[in-house]
């Protein structure tokens, strides 16, 4: 497996640059890529940032999000294609074939394939946005105002305000470094946690009073279908982040969101308080992520999906208590 020093020899020698990040893409999926895509620039080379999916509304604060082109085809040949925060196929804008000489992938997901030779793994890391922030580090660039506030974001968003079990004091250190190179804090939150449509909060509130749970209680689930979506004139884009009011309910281990997708189609959010490896079981159904933030793909209908989701969650619960006594013993990691 490769390294930051590595990736920054390589990428040194290169004079153009794709970038691409994962569909939907999230705080530090576009952090990482925009802070990247500054500081290659500021060494001079060419550079294109290209994603499947449009940046959600809440992050169109982040510096040169405009510049991102979406959608199929990606044109061009490059000396280099990056890919940040997925596995190389989670672009979703190609089929095995890529445009360009040299391949890197770098990201900080316990379920990536290592698919590519130059792929940069660090499980330890807290953002994707912490290892570009050392791969700028090893090029040589400084930091400036710009690319702070995108690896700021990626570190804020992906540690959930600095609360998740990944925020380290690295973590800490470097968003420390991020703020004296001027990251402003507020802008990232007002953007993020504090902009919110009024109906996005009428969505929510639907949505919380139809919250499911099993009957032991340690697994709850809510569902978002389209029908929902045109009822009170919201998108996907407007649920981020809804999983984590239904893990914040005591006693709840496991909590897990269904978006509605296509007719026949669910994408499937997960998020566990520490005693459940998510990771894992999303790898069982396709998907992957962490161990306490997972998600993936399903096709079938609402009950058909709900029923193995939640059947696969009850049954990793059952096995954690069989291991450990009871879960109270379970401690986070
Ligand atoms: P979210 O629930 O926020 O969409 O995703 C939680 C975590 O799981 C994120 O780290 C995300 O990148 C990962 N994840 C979500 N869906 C998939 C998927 O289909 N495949 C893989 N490999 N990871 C996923």
């Amino acid at each position: 497996m490769s390294n930051h020093a590595s990736i920054a020899a390589a990428l040194k020698a290169c004079t153009t640059v794709l970038i691409s990040t994962h569909k939907s893409p999230d705080g530090d999926a576009l952090g990482s890529q925009l802070g990247l895509m500054l500081a290659l620039e500021k060494m001079g080379k060419t550079v294109i940032a290209h994603n499947l999916d449009p940046v959600p509304e809440i992050y169109r604060f982040l510096p040169q999000h405009k510049r991102i082109r979406v959608g199929k085809p990606v044109q061009g040949h490059y000396d280099a294609f990056i890919v940040v925060d997925a596995d190389p196929p989670r672009t979703g804008l190609f089929d095995d074939i890529y445009p360009a000489d040299l391949l890197i992938n770098i990201d900080h997901h316990i379920t990536n394939a290592l698919e590519w030779p130059l792929t940069w793994l660090d499980t330890a890391a807290s953002a994707a946005g912490e290892m570009i922030f050392k791969l700028i580090h090893e090029l040589d660039v400084s930091i400036d105002q710009d690319i702070a506030l995108c690896l700021y974001t990626a570190i804020f968003t992906d540690t959930g305000s600095f609360r998740y079990t990944n925020t380290t004091p690295e973590s800490m250190k470097i968003a420390a470094m991020l703020l004296e190179a001027g990251a402003d804090p507020w802008l990232v939150t007002e953007n993020v946690y504090e902009s919110f449509s009024y109906h996005r909060l009428k969505l929510l509130g639907t949505v919380m009073a139809n919250m499911e749970r099993s009957t032991d209680g340690r697994t709850a689930w809510v569902v978002v279908t389209d029908d929902l979506y045109q009822r009170t004139g919201t998108t996907s884009e407007d649920t981020d982040n809804f999983v984590n009011y239904v893990r914040s309910v005591k006693g709840v281990e496991v909590a897990v969101l269904f978006r509605q997708t296509g007719s026949a189609r669910y994408k499937i959010s997960m998020r566990s308080k520490g005693r459940v490896d998510l990771s894992v079981l999303a790898q069982s159904f396709g998907g992957g992520g962490h161990k306490n933030a997972a998600g993936g793909v399903l096709d079938g209908t609402l009950e058909e999906v709900t029923k193995l989701v939640i059947g696969k969650v009850e049954k990793a619960i059952a096995a954690q208590i069989r291991n450990k006594g009871t879960i109270s013993d379970g401690r986070r990691s």
